[in-house]
């Protein structure tokens, strides 16, 4: 439920910075807005989402709206529902789709294996069939980290060696997939090759080689993002989505220290939904994101 957002946003810097605020019992004045501005930037909302929100709230203070600093307090936490309101939209899994397939992005570190194996989980325990893809084929240790979680968890995994075509290994599993009758396809993917360019020609080769088994597939290219890497994670967003289509979002390590602002920056300058917050290590902190316990969450 809701309390569980809040044990885990409760030290984040958006959260601090801000309930100072509303804790202090401020002045309804420009310095109001100003501090306000300060503590989106520092929260890491960006400028364009900060404007946006400052700017909202100065036409509607210059109109009067607001009796005093509360009213006004109130109405950002409105403005912050209402921008994540519209990318709060879960990821259906249609079962009339075999297999789902889900392709997930995304550059390393930023909790990809960690959250394929949460998703795992998660369709596991809704009874859905599944199989995993490993297609970081890049790195030897993600097709041992992939094929161990496989092991433990009674979840078939295609694999081939390190270094082998990801497409290759991509059009494998979903060949698998399709023969058995699997109802979800998770496909893992590189988060770094030796350039930049080359990872994002490997995905669109993937998403192509994909296509060729099922025209509609991947039905979700779904991005994970760190929550902690604050604007830095729009230019990944960005490269990536010119790449192969990202079609929701997981939003990673909003726990603890993680700024967490970035999420109103995507959500402002994407529109892409977001599916799930990482919100933890376990299996069930990942959870689907939910606009206002998200906000609710990071304010007092
Ligand atoms: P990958 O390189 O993208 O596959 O990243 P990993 O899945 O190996 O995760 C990197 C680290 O981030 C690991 O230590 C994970 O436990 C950690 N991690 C992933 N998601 C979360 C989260 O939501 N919260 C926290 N606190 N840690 C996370």
């Amino acid at each position: 439920g809701r309390k569980g957002w809040r044990d885990r946003l409760r030290g984040s810097a958006f959260a601090r910075s801000l309930s100072g605020l509303f804790s202090r019992n401020p002045r309804l004045d420009d310095d109001l807005l100003d501090e306000i501005e300060t503590a989106l930037l520092t929260a890491d909302v960006g400028v364009t989402a900060t404007t946006f929100l400052v700017g909202d709230l100065r036409k509607r203070m210059k109109a009067r709206e607001f009796t005093d600093a509360n009213a006004l307090l109130a109405a950002l936490r409105g403005d912050l529902v209402a921008m994540l309101r519209p990318v709060a939209q879960p990821l259906q899994i249609d079962r009339g789709t075999k297999p789902f397939v889900l392709l997930t992005v995304g550059v390393n570190g930023v909790g990809k294996t960690t959250t394929i194996g949460k998703l795992a989980r998660r369709f596991k325990d809704e009874g859905r069939p599944l199989m995993l893809a490993a297609g970081d084929t890049f790195r030897a240790a993600a097709i041992a980290q992939l094929q161990a979680w496989g092991d433990r968890n009674g979840v078939p995994v295609i694999a081939q060696g390190q270094n082998a075509d990801a497409a290759s290994v991509a059009f494998d599993a979903l060949q698998a997939a399709q023969a058995r009758g699997t109802e979800v396809l998770i496909a893992d993917t590189a988060g770094r090759l030796h350039t930049q360019q080359g990872l994002m020609a490997e995905l669109g080769k993937i998403k192509r080689v994909i296509q060729k088994l099922d025209v509609n597939a991947p039905h979700e290219v779904l991005m994970v993002i760190d929550g902690t890497t604050g604007q830095n994670a729009l230019s990944q967003l960005r490269q990536f989505h010119a790449a192969v289509g990202v079609t929701g979002l997981v939003v990673t390590k909003l726990d603890g220290t993680a700024k967490g602002g970035v999420v109103f920056a995507l959500a402002r300058e994407f529109g892409i939904p977001i599916r799930f917050a990482g919100i933890g290590e376990r299996p069930e902190d990942l959870r689907v994101f939910d606009a206002d316990a998200f906000v609710d969450a990071l304010l007092p």
